[in-house]
């Protein structure tokens, strides 16, 4: 505890009396500490593509530019390696606006079932990749008052990561229904699952069970945190449902008015 001390007058100038406030430093150092692995991890992430987009371009001023198949080749990942600095720092300014203060969504009727087909389409090549089929299901119209652009971000990240973290060949499940406590989106994968310990830490930033998987399918470590932000600021909820082995299912319920 942190104790600081203060006298207390009466009207006529007396000393009656002395306040003494606690805080809980121990509360302050977590967040510290919070901030300080951060910022750590943010230079971390932005170093590993700029130290390889470095070397690639110096081989090549070096000569490797005159050799065709090399040149071709180093390009390729230097433009590989720009793409993730780049998405890494879109995500960092979404979670920095979604985190302000004064920050508000902007809130339209959203038609939800037409959301999860537009972004069927758009990860419809990263689904091939892997031989994987997207199966989307709904019983009629769900419109919700929400913020289009973001919800669709919510979709995208969550149908992103159960291809990502999926076996080739498998099925990834997107079911949007109306019930009467509200309307559900759900996610459902039968990947690698999510083991008991980690599940109640993947929504923190940066945090990946298995970093290099994570990275090798081209994920910032962002996604998740992002998705609660956005779940949060709608007043829904997000549940995760996980069999390591087996397969994870997502399930945001907005709440009827
Ligand atoms: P990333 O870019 O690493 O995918 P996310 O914030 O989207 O970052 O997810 C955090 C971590 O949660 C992932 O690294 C992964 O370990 C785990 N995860 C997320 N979605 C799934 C899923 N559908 N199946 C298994 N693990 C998942």
């Amino acid at each position: 505890y942190m104790v600081s001390a203060a006298p207390i007058f009466s009207d006529t100038g007396m000393l009656r009396g002395t306040t003494l406030l606690f805080n809980d430093i121990s509360e302050l150092k977590r967040l510290e500490k919070m901030r300080k692995d951060f910022v750590a991890n943010v230079s971390h992430e932005l170093k590993t593509p700029l130290t390889s987009i470095r070397g690639f371009s110096e081989t090549l001023l070096d000569g490797a530019k005159e050799v065709p198949e090399l040149r071709d080749q180093f390009l390729d990942i230097i433009q590989k390696e720009a793409t993730r600095m780049q998405m890494l720092v879109e995500d960092l300014l979404e979670l920095s606006r979604l985190e302000r203060e004064d920050f508000h969504l902007e809130f339209t009727p959203v038609q939800l079932n037409q959301l999860v087909e537009e972004v069927c389409l758009v990860l419809s090549q990263k689904a091939e990749q892997k031989s994987i089929h997207l199966e989307s299901r709904h019983d009629g119209e769900v419109v919700l008052q929400a913020d289009m652009n973001r919800i669709k971000q919510v979709i995208l990240n969550l149908v992103a990561n159960a291809i990502n973290y999926s076996p080739e060949g498998s099925q990834v499940e997107i079911a949007v229904e109306k019930r009467p406590d509200g309307s559900y989106l759900i996610v459902k994968d039968n990947g690698i699952g999510i083991a008991p310990k980690e599940v109640g830490r993947i929504f923190e930033r940066f945090y990946r069970v298995d970093k290099a998987r994570s990275r090798n399918s081209g994920g910032t470590g962002l996604g998740l945190a992002i998705v609660k932000h956005i779940v949060d600021l709608h007043h829904a909820t997000i549940q995760v449902d996980s069999v390591e082995g087996e397969g994870t299912t997502f399930t945001i319920k907005f709440p009827s008015a």
